[in-house]
């Protein structure tokens, strides 16, 4: 059921990503190309953000493919759930070069499989293997694949989420989109006025050089935003990272609305209609729990990374038991009755239809959710696995979690503990009700991590 965590050389949990022409070369890019197009025979989706280093990197992508005998359909540039959706239901597998929310100097890509998920670690250590043993396959002359541009298929994808709703949801509500200069510029000012909203958007031309503010829409960088939320009276504001897999929010008051807590406010939404468990990292605030029991469901811990969401919810559906929803603590949040990816431009959407629902406004609802208090933090620890043994022993006592490092959970308070896959050190999370016994638990965890 739980898809668990393998190494991999190359791809980390979101794809492969570097600095463009340093770490992420067109050669690196190519090979990857031919190594997924030997995988998987057919027609392959390319897409892309709108970073500088996009079309020289999607040309080599292309190149692999092509060379491979795969027929190309390059979409251009839109959101990574766009070229998901496409795959899904007209493609044998889909490649983006997008490096999400990293800064502009960096690019990446991320491997989208039939069914419109991103690859699994066991088939990324497949295409890894052909990259590293020089084994994929080159066609010959007779049989290398045709090349056809189709931009505007990303019509099929804003018509689709836009038309989850019924016809009106947006009831004239002013909205704020920030796509971040991003793919989004081009689906989510659309989807929410095809709602029925009024929209506004800033840094909705797409730019590479990013010039309004980094692709990570971050409480700093989307300060221009809230204040057009406010100056405007719009009822929020919505702004994506660089692929637009995930989506942020800024109240009618101008507040950045934490990613938990609008995890946590979509959570209550969708269960009161869909009965089902919800799934998400270990890393995931506990409000995630208090609200699926209020609706008599439960939640169902993954390894931190989307990829081990969208696989745990595959697998518990075809075990029979229904998932209703799934997501990360940071924005991405996967709508199963949409697609088994997080999608940005779904997840404004069903804010607008959350908020008409609710008739109250967002900074009400936000409110009122139960509060909680964490802290983040990361130490540089050569023997991530040797900590989390001897964590293991000391907390013994208590009910733990060991989905991904150590994760200990309390009455009031949890801990997660957790060593990085591709740097010396260790990430450290604690939270709990008050700022007092967060810092108790913090504090007594330290003390057995530098004793
Ligand atoms: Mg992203």
């Amino acid at each position: 059921m739980e898809e668990k965590k393998l190494e991999k050389r190359l791809f980390g949990t979101n794809g492969v990503r570097g600095v463009a022409g340093k770490d992420l070369t067109p050669a690196l890019v190519l090979s990857i190309g031919t190594a997924l197009g030997s995988m998987r025979p057919g027609t392959i989706a390319v897409g892309r953000d709108t970073r500088t280093s996009g079309p020289a990197l999607a040309s080599a992508l292309k190149a692999g493919l092509l060379s491979a005998g795969c027929d190309v359909v390059d979409l251009g540039v839109l959101p990574t759930p766009a070229l998901q959706y496409l795959v899904r239901d007209h493609f044998d597998a889909g490649a983006v070069v997008t490096a999400s929310h990293n800064p502009p100097e960096y690019n990446g890509i991320k491997v989208v499989e039939p069914d419109g998920t991103e690859m699994g670690d066991e088939q990324c250590i497949v295409l890894e293997d052909h990259i590293f043993k020089g084994t994929a396959c080159h066609a010959p002359w007779d049989r290398v694949g045709r090349e056809v541009a189709a931009p505007s298929m990303v019509e099929e994808y804003v018509k689709a989420v836009a038309g989850s709703f019924p016809p009106g949801t947006g009831d004239g509500r002013l909205v704020v989109a920030d796509p971040g200069c991003g793919a989004a510029a081009l689906t989510t000012p659309d989807i929410l006025t095809r709602m029925g909203c009024r929209v506004f958007s800033l840094n909705s031309q797409m730019d590479g050089t990013f010039p309004g503010r980094l692709p990570e829409p971050s409480p700093e960088g989307l300060a221009p935003l809230a204040d057009l939320v406010k100056t405007t009276g719009a009822d929020f504001g919505v702004a994506h990272d660089g692929d637009a897999d995930r989506a942020v929010f800024i109240d009618d008051r101008g507040r950045f609305v934490e990613e938990n807590r609008q995890f946590g406010l979509i959570a209550d939404f969708i269960c009161r209609t869909q009965k089902g468990v919800v799934v998400t990292p270990v890393s995931t605030s506990r409000l995630i729990e208090v609200i699926a029991r209020r609706h008599g469901s439960r939640v169902v811990y993954t390894a931190v990374g989307s990829i081990y969401v969208a696989r745990t919810m595959i697998g518990l559906s075809t075990e029979g038991t229904t998932v209703a929803f799934g997501g990360e603590g940071n924005g991405g949040l996967i709508f199963p009755g949409h697609q088994l990816c997080r999608d940005g431009g779904m997840t404004a959407a069903t804010m607008v239809a959350l908020l008409a629902h609710a008739r109250q406004p967002l900074s009400a609802l936000v409110d009122a959710l139960p509060q909680f208090f964490m802290i983040k933090e990361k130490l540089r620890e050569k023997d991530g696995s040797g900590l989390i043994k001897r964590l293991i022993e000391v907390f013994s006592g208590d009910s733990l979690d060991l989905t991904d490092g150590i994760r200990i959970n309390r009455e009031d308070s949890w801990a997660l503990v957790r060593p990085s896959g591709t740097e010396p050190l260790v990430r450290v999370m604690v939270e709990s009700v008050s700022e007092t016994r967060a810092r108790e638990l913090y504090e007594e965890l330290m003390g057995h991590i530098r004793p």
